[in-house]
């Protein structure tokens, strides 16, 4: 990673750290751009993007964010990751969109990575684009990582990377969610392998399929409720 993005992005507000980061744009660098282009689901203040967005911008493609920016049931008032400041006064909830588009600003990254401003679940079946890179760090209670592997991982293109965050196999070590959730069925489903790990964040490629069923084609769903 060029010098210059890794010390914006260490120096970025987030939950991201350093030895992940460069993981992350590890997998993002070594993607294949021409399977289509890369998204993360969970942007918060933007500091994955901005370990994404580099390698977005060096393959000439993109990077689309997911975040509904009202913050993950773990950041409201009141929970353990609850940062006061990045509550609307005015409405009287959480919005981190400010603060994603500062950061994304003031690194230069405009051009090559994309705000989408909504419900992932919601999002996920209309998306149409394969990626060449899925990155998920959204919701860590049960049902949203379910949504989030059911309705984002048939999105990534065979040969894609898959890459998740906060995967912690001992219950001591964090909550269970992604993994039981995102990691575990990921692999049980035969469609990817395990390229790498680092701390609790996971790279997984996905693997020409025999079975046709997994595939966007089918993520037909309707909006969570
Ligand atoms: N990747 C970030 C951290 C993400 S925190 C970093 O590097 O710092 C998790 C984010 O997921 C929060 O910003 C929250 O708003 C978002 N999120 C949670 N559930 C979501 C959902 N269903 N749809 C869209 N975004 C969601
Ligand atoms: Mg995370």
């Amino acid at each position: 990673m060029h010098p210059d993005d890794r010390v914006l992005a260490e120096a970025a507000r987030g939950f991201m750290p350093g030895d992940e980061g460069l993981a992350l744009w590890q997998a993002g660098a070594d993607a294949d751009p021409s399977l289509g282009p890369m998204l993360e689901v969970g942007s918060y203040c933007g500091k994955s993007a901005l370990y994404l967005g580099p390698a977005a911008r060096d393959h000439r493609t993109l990077l689309f964010c997911v975040d509904h920016h009202r913050g993950s049931e773990e950041n409201q008032p009141g929970w353990e990751w609850h940062e006061p400041d990045l509550l609307d006064p005015e409405v009287g909830v959480m919005d981190s969109l400010p603060f994603f588009r500062r950061t994304v600003f003031d690194a230069g990254l405009e051009p090559w990575v994309v705000a989408v401003v909504g419900d992932g679940a919601g999002i996920a079946p209309h998306w149409g684009s394969p990626l060449s890179l899925l990155f998920i760090d959204g919701g860590h209670g049960r049902e949203p990582a379910r949504l989030d592997y059911e309705r984002w991982t048939p999105h990534v293109a065979v040969g894609g990377t898959l890459v998740i965050h906060d995967v912690f196999p001992d219950p001591a070590d964090g909550g269970r969610p992604p993994y039981e959730e995102i990691y575990l069925p990921a692999l049980a489903s035969g469609h990817f392998v395990e390229t790498s790990a680092t701390g609790s964040l996971r790279v997984l490629t996905r693997l020409a399929s025999p079975s046709p069923e997994f595939s966007s084609a089918q993520v037909g769903v309707s909006p969570q409720e």
